[in-house]
């Protein structure tokens, strides 16, 4: 089977795989669509440790195509979503009920440090596979695992009702944020720096969404709760924040510092949380919820698994030296910083992939 598999950092590859084998308790899923991530950009960039000659990928659906001894849940041609984010269950962080901070994720994390799911054929355990409802499309579900993670963070950002909400960051998370809050009625402003983002995110969301430059978003109101999804908190949030409000850190890169005004967070009563990815009970909801939610919406490409470093191209992965780049030109990606980014979410299918 062909995949696209980490060799080093700035450098994919596509590779001809045998197709993974599996045992009891395991499934191997016929992967139908991948959407790339912010953590693949990050380990190709060399912001994220990642295990080389990994297959990349993680937000994955597809059909199971053969079971192990022992499966119960699933059965072949069940159409399925992919959590990722495994567990063990029995280390201290997971019985605290944080399994999205279990000590024990070495060797188990898809797509780092164990082959994912950028290819034709994943191995998966059982528990990590969940059955996607008839009305939802592969194109929808490949954004569960995002608005997993994206319900996990608005969660514990403990909203009111009657909030402001300002969303930093129009990239896929932001938008999803973004989608979320306006499904419920928010009043939620995204701040973008990118040219490209804010023409996406106008085009993309309801337009209950309010998108401003990221210097125009102090125009919105003073916002009960900042959701960065930027993964470089600017120090001055806290001074923006509402008194008694609620900074939640998304989208941390590794070497990540920020300098903060200590008064501010005190003496104003801020909130300053780092919540991570999602817990099991999160993914349910966010198969759930797919259904209601038109998350294909920010899928703006998608491209057949060779076509790989074009796709990277567009999430600004591969540098743009001469030679390299190609896909700027073309006007199918990130081009230059007048234009700014022309996608939002890009998947990769396989060749004989279902049409999504
Ligand atoms: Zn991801
Ligand atoms: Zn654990």
């Amino acid at each position: 089977m062909k995949a696209v598999v980490f060799e080093d950092v700035g450098l994919p590859g596509i590779h001809d795989r045998a197709v993974p084998s599996f045992g009891a308790g395991e499934v191997l899923v016929k992967v139908a669509a991948t959407g790339i991530c912010g953590t693949d950009r990050a380990i190709l960039l060399g912001e994220f440790p990642a295990r080389r000659g990994v297959v990349l990928g993680h937000e994955a659906v597809g059909a199971v195509t053969a079971v192990g001894a022992g499966t119960r849940s699933v059965v072949p041609g069940d159409r399925v979503v992919i959590n990722p984010t495994y567990h063990c269950d029995r280390c201290r962080p997971c019985r605290r009920g944080m399994p999205a901070h279990c000590g024990a994720k070495a060797g188990r994390e898809i797509g780092v440090d164990r082959d994912g799911t950028m290819a034709e054929f994943a191995v998966v355990p059982e528990r990590f596979v969940h059955r996607l409802p008839a009305s939802v499309s592969y194109r929808r579900g490949a954004l569960v695992e995002p608005l997993a993670c994206v319900l996990n963070n608005l969660a514990a950002a403990r909203l009111r009702w009657d909030d402001q909400v300002l969303v930093l960051g129009a990239g896929p998370i932001g938008a999803l944020c973004a989608l979320v809050l306006a499904g419920r009625g928010a009043r939620v402003t995204l701040a973008e720096r990118d040219q490209g983002r804010i023409a996406l995110a106008r085009l993309l969301l309801p337009g209950t969404v309010r998108v401003s430059a990221a210097e125009e978003a102090a125009g919105a109101g003073v916002p009960d709760a900042v959701i960065d999804t930027t993964g470089s908190l600017p120090g001055d949030v806290l001074g923006a924040v509402a008194r008694g409000g609620t900074v939640v850190v998304m989208g941390e890169k590794e070497a990540g510092v920020a300098t903060l005004p200590l008064r501010a967070l005190v003496t104003r009563g801020i909130r300053l949380v780092g919540a991570g990815p999602y817990r099991p009970a999160d993914f349910e909801l966010a198969v759930d919820l797919a259904q209601d939610l038109p998350l294909e919406g920010l899928v703006t490409h998608v491209l057949p698994l060779e076509r790989y470093a074009e796709a990277l191209a567009m999430l600004a992965v591969a540098p743009a030296g001469p030679g390299r780049s190609g896909a700027g030109r073309s006007g199918a990606g990130r081009s230059d910083a007048a234009t700014g980014y022309s996608a939002m979410k890009v998947l990769l299918t396989t060749d004989e992939g279902p049409a999504l």
